[in-house]
């Protein structure tokens, strides 16, 4: 065993421990009550990386909850990463749908429960414990690490912009790892590229001025509601394809060699279904739509 795996494995109980500690903060970023738990909670991560030999770790405030940021730059030549994740968590409400406090960190069946710990905390100590080992057993990082933790993820994000943007510099990186994913499974430790963007708009349909009779008025004048789910129906076609023009312009087709990859993952199907509650994939319900359309089509030859 390298000398690495040794010390993660020797030191797994603490780590645990570490994250835990972070756990039991409520940072909450969503509710003004908890302003000072965010705080106290960007404190402990920057005082976490101190503790860990990190050189430079800072809470940078923003007009909106603070940032902690912290570098080690000893591998000139080396390429640089840019390490993101948050450490503000989503309000825990309903508490009565907890089986222990959200706040206090309870192993069950192996699994670590409390609000945060694989949003986003579980997947920053991981980062943490191994820059730890590396910084403890070679005393050096074999690359140059920039680290970016925010407070407002889970608020939209509101202050980050202006925080990257006047950082600009100092934060120039050759590549960005977004540590706020999933894996896709327990033994399956997981790369995740190519994120989807969210884009949200609002859309107001206007009407008549007043409430009419069906009988009078229906089908000569247009009712907002039909007219409303007819421009929501006209965004997806039948395959589920965005029919907004221009919205694929700058999407890049997979290559024959990530469709490969991406083949041979062990994805759980049944597992991935079971874990939406939906009765069927999107996939399954438009091939259930496709066949019977086709049997109308033969039906009616
Ligand atoms: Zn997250």
């Amino acid at each position: 065993m390298d000398a690495l795996t040794q010390y993660l494995e020797q030191h797994q109980e603490r780590f645990l421990e570490n994250l835990k500690a972070c756990l039991r903060i409520p940072s909450v970023s969503a509710q003004p009550a908890h302003k000072g738990d965010v705080r106290a909670c960007a404190e402990h991560v920057a005082a976490h990386l101190k503790s860990i030999g990190v050189p430079h770790a800072e809470v940078v405030d923003t007009a909106g909850h603070p940032v902690v940021y912290a570098e080690w730059l000893g591998a000139p030549g080396a390429p640089t990463a840019l390490l993101y994740g948050h450490y503000d968590v989503q309000p825990p409400d309903p508490l009565d749908l907890w089986k222990t406090p959200p706040f206090e960190p309870t192993l069950r069946d192996g699994k670590l429960f409390a609000r945060g710990a694989c949003d986003d905390k579980g997947q920053v100590f991981m980062h943490l414990s191994a820059i730890e080992a590396h910084l403890k057993v070679n005393g050096k990082l074999p690359i140059n690490l920039k680290v970016v933790i925010e407070g407002e993820e889970e608020v939209g994000s509101e202050h980050l912009t202006e925080f990257l943007e006047s950082w600009k510099e100092r934060l120039a990186a050759d590549v960005i790892v977004v540590s706020d994913t999933s894996m896709l499974g327990p033994d399956q430790p997981s790369l995740c590229y190519a994120l989807r963007g969210l884009l949200y708009t609002e859309v107001e349909v206007t009407g008549p001025t007043r409430d009419l009779h069906s009988g009078e008025f229906g089908g000569a004048v247009m009712n907002p509601a039909n007219a409303l789910s007819t421009i929501i129906h006209g965004l997806k076609d039948a395959d589920g394809r965005i029919t907004v023009p221009g919205f694929y312009d700058k999407v890049r087709d997979l290559t024959e060699q990530q469709r490969t990859a991406m083949r041979e993952l062990p994805f759980d199907e049944a597992g991935f279904i079971a874990e939406s509650g939906a009765p069927m994939p999107a996939w399954a319900r438009r091939a259930t739509a496709r066949s019977s359309a086709s049997r109308r089509a033969r039906r009616s030859t």
